[in-house]
This record gives structure tokens, sequence and C-alpha cells, in this order.
């Protein structure tokens, strides 16, 4: 099976799992969007509302804050795998219990070994402490980690920071880094070599830009 097929029959097993309460109460499971090919995968905490309706994550206020986040990282959802934790809406948005965590691990699992992403960004504590364990995210938000095979970014919830509006500036800031460490990881990964030889300096009065893809 080609690492497609297998996102796409994880996406199946989701839609049928029963493997934890919240299975009862969802209307339509969110198993995650985006290619298999995806260098960055965004890992969010669960569907909300909206997702619930619609099936796809992050398509209510927090979607839209994150579509503004990813752009200015000069990111579209097209070249990213956007999941979460768990694939079913907890009942009123409440936070995940351990045991619906660690039932939809094994999808979250199976969806990373597919993708094999370079980069994953955490958003919001519960997906962070899946790779980083007690870690406080005011400490270490927007710093990139080798956690085995691959680079952990973790930053702040979008709904977080819509609700706290002094966290704006932090999560914008760390999106901005995102294309730099992304560079960073291919390098350390050996995914694509350093810029060619004959690549023009970037000068100090006007940084080169970037492009992710
Ligand atoms: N918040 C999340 O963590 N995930 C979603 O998919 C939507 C909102
Ligand atoms: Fe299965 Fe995950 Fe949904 Fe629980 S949240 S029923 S483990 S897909």
């Amino acid at each position: 099976m080609s690492a497609e097929e297998i996102i796409a029959e994880i996406a199946k097993e989701v839609s049928v799992c029963v493997k934890c309460a919240l299975h009862g109460s969802r209307k339509k499971s969110v198993p995650g969007d985006g290619p298999a090919s995806a260098e960055i995968m965004f890992i969010g905490e669960g569907p909300g509302f909206h997702e619930n309706e619609q099936g796809h994550p992050f398509v209510g206020a927090a979607g839209k804050f994150l579509d503004q986040l990813l752009a200015q990282a000069n990111v579209t959802r097209a070249d990213v795998f956007i999941g979460n934790v768990v694939k079913c809406r907890p009942p009123g948005n409440r936070d995940p219990l351990p045991e619906e965590l660690s039932a939809c691990d094994t999808h979250l699992e199976a969806q990373i070994d597919a993708i094999n992403p370079s980069i994953i960004v955490t958003l919001g504590r519960f997906s962070m402490n899946k790779f980083i364990p007690n870690a406080k995210i005011s400490a270490i938000h927007g710093q990139m980690k080798k956690v085995g095979e691959r680079f952990i970014i973790p930053m702040f919830h979008p709904a977080a920071a819509l609700h706290q509006p002094q966290l704006k500036p932090a999560i914008l800031a760390d999106f901005a880094k995102l294309p730099n460490q992304l560079q960073q990881a291919r390098v350390a990964l050996g995914k694509r070599d350093v810029a060619p030889k004959n690549a023009e300096e970037p000068s100090a009065d006007k940084p080169k830009q970037l492009n992710l893809f």
C-alpha cells in the first residue's frame, strides 16, 4: 500500500472506530486532512462543534485563525497534514480523557508512520505532551526539538491565542519562524541538500526570501 492509501485506510477505520466512548456522541469523525507526502504535520487537540458537523479539522473560528497563521508563514493547507490527538469530538469540547487519548493514539501513530513528516507542530498541550511529557508550553513554544526521527515544534493552540490576546504576538512569531526551521530540519535529516553552492548570498539589508516548497 502507498502512504496515500494507508492514510485513506486509517480514515476509514476511524469512521467506524468504537475504541473509546467518544464514538457514541460523534456525528462525523475527523481523521485529519492533507497529503501523505506532507513535510509538516500539525496536530491539534480534537474536533469541536463545526469539525464534528463537517468531518474536517480546524474549520471553525480556531481554523480561520490557523489559516491566517499558515498564510503568513507562506504555507498552504494543501501542503501540510492537519490532524488531532482524538478523532471524535469530546462532548461540549471538554478536554480529552487519558483513556481516550491512549485509545486514539494508535490511529495517530499510524498516520505519523505513513506520512513520516520532518516536522510535527503540536498545537496545544495535549499534543505537545505526547512528544514532550511534562513540558511547559510557555517555556518551550516555538523551539524545535529533535524527538526520534523528526523534529517537534510546540506551539500555542490557535483557540487559546484567540481567547487570550496576549498570546497572539508569540504564536505569530512562532509561525513566522517555520520556513527557516523547515530548512534546518531538512538539512539535519538529510532530506534535502543545503542551498546550492552558487546561490546568491543573502545580503544583510534584504533577507533572502525563503521558499517553503
Ligand atoms: N481545535 C482542535 O484542536 N482541532 C480541531 O480540529 C479544531 C479545533
Ligand atoms: Fe476511536 Fe479515536 Fe474516535 Fe475514540 S476518538 S472512537 S479511539 S477514533
